[in-house]
């Protein structure tokens, strides 16, 4: 068992709602979303943040980050979409994985970074959906 909560997902040992999967990168429903259809986007292999990542894995996390912030406009019409990635918890990196959020944004609302509070099973799962309908 890896101590990484995001390897265990690559490893296929902890679930996920996957949204896309390459040979690099991982695209899945973030599990305490801050919105629906917040989505993570990780390297498959591990790199705890962005001065450690190689730049093969870096540029292949930046290239599906786009596709996916493109298939999340066209599944939810979002006023705007957010793209944060946060290194060292003084920044408020929370897992140790780097990571890009990808974060539909609503006119006017506010945004609580880490509310904590686990998304419905169900609505991860058709966010997910839509969303990988959009990439087709
Ligand atoms: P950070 O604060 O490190 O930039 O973001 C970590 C993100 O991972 C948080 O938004 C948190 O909700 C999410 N997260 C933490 N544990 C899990 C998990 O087990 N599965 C999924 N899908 N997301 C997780
Ligand atoms: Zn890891």
């Amino acid at each position: 068992m890896s101590e990484c909560i995001f390897c265990e997902i690559v490893a296929g040992r902890a679930p996920c709602h996957q949204v896309y999967e390459d040979d690099l990168v991982l695209g899945f429903m973030d599990a305490f979303p801050v919105a629906p259809g917040h989505t993570l986007v990780i390297p498959k292999q591990h790199a705890e943040n962005l001065f450690e990542i190689r730049a093969e894995c870096l540029a292949a996390v930046s290239r599906t980050s786009q596709a996916l912030a493109l298939g999340v406009r066209k599944a939810l019409d979002p006023d705007g979409v957010m793209v944060m990635q946060l290194n060292g918890a003084a920044a408020g990196q929370t897992v140790f994985h780097y990571h890009t959020h990808l974060i539909p944004r609503a006119e006017g609302s506010v945004l609580s970074l880490h509310p904590r509070i686990p998304g419905n099973t169900e609505e991860l799962e058709s966010m997910a959906s839509k969303i990988r309908s959009a990439l087709d």
